[in-house]
């Protein structure tokens, strides 16, 4: 699965999946270019990067943002000359509560991250991925956008939106060589999920939701999801197109009664 010299754009490239991804390409030797909101943890990224010998770079990059969308799309264009592969990737988990409980201000910022921000990353990469008359875009939605779990409408709402949005880019591209395929991970140990334990203040509480998660029988570690992404990142996926990758373990085949 050859990425040699592919320069990838990684949105929520400073964490999880976003940075497990990275890696796995950068050891690969694809150019990544890890883009996110989180300055901290993306030059902490960066670092470990070059460290391993790895050609990659931090951009800030705020996805709701079109200014600074289009400010680290034309950065990494400017530093490497173009963008082979987009992973549209950073999102956030939203409100869990019942839909009569939701704010509808953490709604629209569900969407605001998880949706808007995937349509102005793919409107702003689309353009040069025209010029090129090339590209390939992977978007990461959820095995919660074909189901619903209780509680998470605006995080299952957001990632159904996703698959549509990807499916929507296969099809305006159909004859172009640019397309789109969408990740669906069943749940992943990372910051996303273990910071629903870790911020619980009352000590007794967190240690069960703590069990209760990390006895979740699909829970998956990043490095399960990265191969799909890698593959999808590759020629070798040159005939997928509009195409859903679930990515669990089965959990979403199972209809339970
Ligand atoms: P994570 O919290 O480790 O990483 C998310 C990253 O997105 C963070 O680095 C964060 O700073 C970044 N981000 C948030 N808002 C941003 C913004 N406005 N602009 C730019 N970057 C922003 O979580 P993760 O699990 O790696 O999540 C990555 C993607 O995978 C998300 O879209 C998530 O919904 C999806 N996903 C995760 C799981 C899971 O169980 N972890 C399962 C299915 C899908």
């Amino acid at each position: 699965m050859d990425v040699k010299d592919k320069v990838v754009f990684i949105t929520g490239g400073a964490s999880g999946i976003g940075k497990a991804s990275g890696l796995k390409l950068g050891k690969n030797d694809a150019k990544v270019a890890l883009c996110d909101i989180d300055k901290k943890n993306g030059k902490e990224a960066e670092k470990e990067f070059l460290e391993q010998g790895i050609e990659a770079e931090f951009f800030h990059c705020d996805v709701t943002n079109e200014k600074s969308v289009k400010n680290a799309v034309d950065q990494v264009v400017n530093k490497w000359g173009k963008i082979d592969v987009a992973f549209l990737n950073a999102g956030i988990e939203g409100p869990n509560n019942k839909i009569t409980d939701i704010d509808y201000s953490d709604w629209k910022k569900t969407f605001e991250i998880n949706v808007n921000g995937v349509f102005l990353c793919a409107k702003n990469i689309l353009k040069i991925m025209e010029k090129q008359g090339k590209g390939n875009i992977i978007i990461t939605s959820s095995n919660l956008g074909m189901s619903a779990l209780p509680n998470k409408a605006a995080y299952c709402s957001t990632k159904g939106a996703l698959i549509m949005l990807g499916k929507s880019i296969a099809v305006d591209y159909k004859n172009e060589d640019i397309r789109a395929n969408i990740i669906c991970p069943g749940p992943v140990k990372t910051p996303l999920v273990t910071s629903r334990w870790e911020e619980i203040e009352d000590p007794k509480k967190r240690a069960e939701v703590k069990e209760a998660i990390l006895n979740i029988p699909q829970l998956m570690e990043v490095k399960e999801v990265v191969n799909t992404v890698h593959f999808l990142a590759s020629d070798a996926s040159q005939a997928y197109n509009g195409e859903t990758f679930v990515i669990d373990k089965g959990a979403q085949a199972e209809l339970v009664e």
